[in-house]
């Protein structure tokens, strides 16, 4: 079944979740979209060192169809309805993207360097810090990484044009293929060039595709 998510706010605390699913209607045009699921939003909020959830207004709601609506109709109420788009989520266990530490199936890497080594014992790569995302010389949780750019384009995408990570991930090639060199070392040079091509080489226009793994649907009910 195809679905699709939509945020809604200024729904008031005594809304729930039932109530969304059993009474409400999504609405674009002359169409009527059946609510499939729905989620309050939380906030975490840090008070003298502890973090507290807090209830916002608003909602996530799984519609059925390809589109979100543009309106959600509950008890005489409308409101517009946004398009949801997934966090980046970074694994804390072995800073993956995609999944977090408690579903994490991998051994514990180090983010200094990216190795397995023991937890507890000393890494002996420090002050040789390397992302295993992207290669680039930040800690894996760095809001410089390219991947995690990349990654939020992704998630961005998915939302925007209601499509599956395997789909969005095309639209976004990784550039760690491109050289191994990491750029951050070198001047900024005119990118719409290929670099680091010998004078006898062809440039390939179609690059072989890689084999994925078909990614498992999150909207599949
Ligand atoms: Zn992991
Ligand atoms: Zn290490
Ligand atoms: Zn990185």
């Amino acid at each position: 079944m195809t679905t699709c998510r939509g945020i809604v706010w200024n729904m008031g605390d005594e809304i729930e979740e039932e109530d969304i699913v059993n009474y409400g209607i999504g609405i674009r045009g002359n169409q009527q979209l059946k609510v499939l699921n729905a989620r309050r939003i939380y906030k975490r909020i840090y008070t003298g060192g502890y973090a507290s959830k807090v209830k916002t207004n608003g909602f996530v709601i799984t519609f059925k169809g390809n589109a979100i609506p543009l309106e959600f109709a509950l008890y005489n109420t409308i409101n517009n309805v946004s398009p949801y788009k997934n966090p980046v989520i970074l694994c804390k266990n072995c800073y993956r993207f995609g999944h977090c530490a408690n579903q994490c199936r991998s051994s514990s890497r180090c983010q200094a360097c990216g190795e397995t080594h023991n937890e507890g014992t000393q890494c002996n790569k420090e002050g040789e810090i390397l992302c295993i995302n992207c290669k680039g010389k930040h800690a894996p949780t760095s809001p410089l990484c390219e991947e995690f750019s990349r990654q939020k384009n992704i998630n961005e995408a998915m939302a925007k044009h209601n499509i599956s990570f395997y789909e969005a991930n095309k639209l976004f090639p990784r550039q760690l293929d491109k050289s191994n060199l990491n750029s951050q070392h070198f001047p900024a040079l005119d990118t719409s060039t290929p670099r680091y091509i010998k004078k006898h080489e062809y440039i390939s226009t179609t690059k072989k595709s890689r084999s994925h793994s078909p990614p498992i649907s999150k909207n599949k009910l």
